[in-house]
């Protein structure tokens, strides 16, 4: 009976639709993955993600991120096999940004 698709890391709530909302205007629509430099990475952002993954969906556990930053962490996740790692700080600036490094 879940309206959303199976294949989500973690079941979402049936309010995620306001929460993914309120972080959206947090982070007034940017991207907050963070650079290599340190910096923000301050791309429109349209995915919101769970810092650490899991059923924990209070806002202190939520980010906005870009397409391309939320495919990284996710693949750094799996690669880690562990939910509990940081997001590793490689962030490549966009303008090398043609081929997104394989996870293979
Ligand atoms: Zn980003």
């Amino acid at each position: 009976m879940a309206w959303y698709s199976s294949n989500r890391r973690s079941e979402l709530p049936p309010n995620w639709a306001i929460i993914r909302q309120r972080v959206i205007r947090r982070d007034r629509g940017l991207c907050q993955g963070v650079l290599s430099e340190g910096a923000l990475c301050g791309h429109p952002g349209t995915e919101v993600d769970h810092i650490r993954p899991g059923s924990d969906h209070s806002m202190g556990n939520l980010q906005l991120l870009c397409t391309w930053c939320h495919k990284r962490k996710t693949q750094a996740e799996s690669r880690a096999g562990r939910a509990d790692k940081p997001m590793p700080k490689t962030h490549i600036p966009r303008d090398q940004r043609e081929a997104p490094p394989s996870p293979w």
